[in-house]
């Protein structure tokens, strides 16, 4: 009889309308029908990546659509840069690895990020690397690059800029083609509010060359093959036909509050969560310089173990937050604030955090956390 309040960052909560698309019943994808979800899905991406290049559809977890810009950008041998500031940057590198990319890896320490002149630097000594790799937001550190910066770099390079926006496409601002992001790769079951199954890849025209020449073995993931099937309005392999008819579902809330006004909705939550943390005498990870806005990665004092944290309260209370991830396992917690999460849902967000502390022994004033997120929501 618990309800089960999802505050993290991936898989997020589904909107009930959203859930009322995907229990339709099935329909078939060669059919016209089908064709109009297609479209009506393609335009609706290309409003939430602010672009105007191909958004193909790929039908797996956002993992797949990284390992899809990987093996079709790049050829073996190619010179690449991976910038690795958490665990999701790492996934650039492995990939790299496995697709025999001869990847310059940025390691940049935890809970901070790359700047334009890191990258600029290596470009400028190497002038035939073709492929830049970042993260929009780190969901292991809550940290978030200035992409912008970094598109204005790699633009005057030969290289393409990559944007892992998994995390963050919907939540906060990613102007694809005023900033000149290449190629942007995102995920369902994230900002756009659906469950994990679906995956999408926007491609610049500067990004399809490099795909047109790359010498890697690709079958699945194929994006030559993609770009034709969606030429014809069509995929090349059977779709996740029920979650993109669900995607619709999602972008028409999604337009109906405009992005613009979402980016500010989740800017005054991270804000109001961040506030809430202090006020809590706990300490946001991230560096001040790079917060970003999708998630809030809290610091745990020594005595408080964020594993049972995050395990009470989800299985006491049915809130779940997410706990830290490899290195910083028990040591923080995360809290998004992506999809559909209100300012209420971060009230009791705040609220179950409280209780859980207290009764695991940190000391502070009751109310205090709730009192300083109210005051930023309401300001
Ligand atoms: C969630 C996430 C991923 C992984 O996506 P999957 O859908 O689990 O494959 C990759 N990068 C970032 C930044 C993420 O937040």
């Amino acid at each position: 009889m618990k309800r089960n309040l999802l505050l993290t960052p991936g898989p997020t909560q589904v909107p009930p309308s959203v859930c009322e698309a995907l229990g339709r019943p099935i329909i078939h994808h060669r059919t016209p029908q089908f064709q109009n979800e297609i479209k009506e899905a393609v335009e609706g991406l290309k409003y939430i990546f602010q672009t105007k290049n191909d958004v193909y559809l790929l039908t797996c977890s956002g993992t797949g659509a990284m390992e899809a810009a990987v093996c079709n950008l790049l050829s073996p041998g190619d010179k690449a840069i991976a910038v690795e500031a958490g665990k999701f940057g790492e996934r650039w590198t492995e990939l790299c690895k496995v697709y025999k990319a001869d990847a310059r890896v940025v390691t940049i320490e935890w809970g901070k990020t790359v700047t334009a002149a890191d990258i600029q630097k290596i470009l400028k000594a190497e002038a035939d690397i073709k492929a830049v790799f970042i993260t929009l937001c780190e969901t292991s550190t809550g940290a978030t690059p200035d992409v912008q910066a970094i598109a204005q770099v790699v633009k005057e390079s030969n290289a393409v800029l990559v944007l892992d926006a998994i995390s963050g496409l919907g939540v906060t601002d990613v102007q694809t083609d005023n900033w000149g992001v290449d190629v942007v790769v995102s995920g369902s079951q994230k900002g756009l509010m659906l469950p994990p199954g679906l995956a999408m890849i926007s491609v610049s025209p500067k990004a399809l060359a490099l795909i047109e020449k790359s010498t890697n073995p690709r079958y699945y993931f194929d994006l030559r093959e993609a770009k034709k099937a969606a030429e014809k309005v069509d995929t090349p392999f059977t779709p996740a036909i029920g979650i993109i008819i669900a995607l619709n579902e999602a972008i028409r809330l999604i337009k109906k509050e405009g992005l613009q006004n979402l980016f500010v909705r989740y800017a005054l939550m991270a804000k109001a969560t961040r506030a809430a943390a202090q006020a809590l005498g706990l300490k946001v990870f991230t560096d001040p310089s790079c917060q970003s806005n999708v998630l809030t990665a809290i610091s745990l004092p020594a005595n408080i173990d964020g594993e049972k944290l995050m395990k009470v309260m989800r299985d006491e209370h049915g809130i779940t937050v997410a706990g830290g991830q490899d290195k910083l396992k028990g040591k923080t917690i995360r809290i998004a604030h992506m999809g559909m999460i209100d300012e209420f849902d971060i009230v009791a967000g705040i609220a179950c955090l409280e209780k859980v502390l207290k009764k695991m022994g940190h000391t502070f004033e009751l109310g205090a956390g709730v009192a300083a997120a109210q005051k930023v929501l309401n300001s």
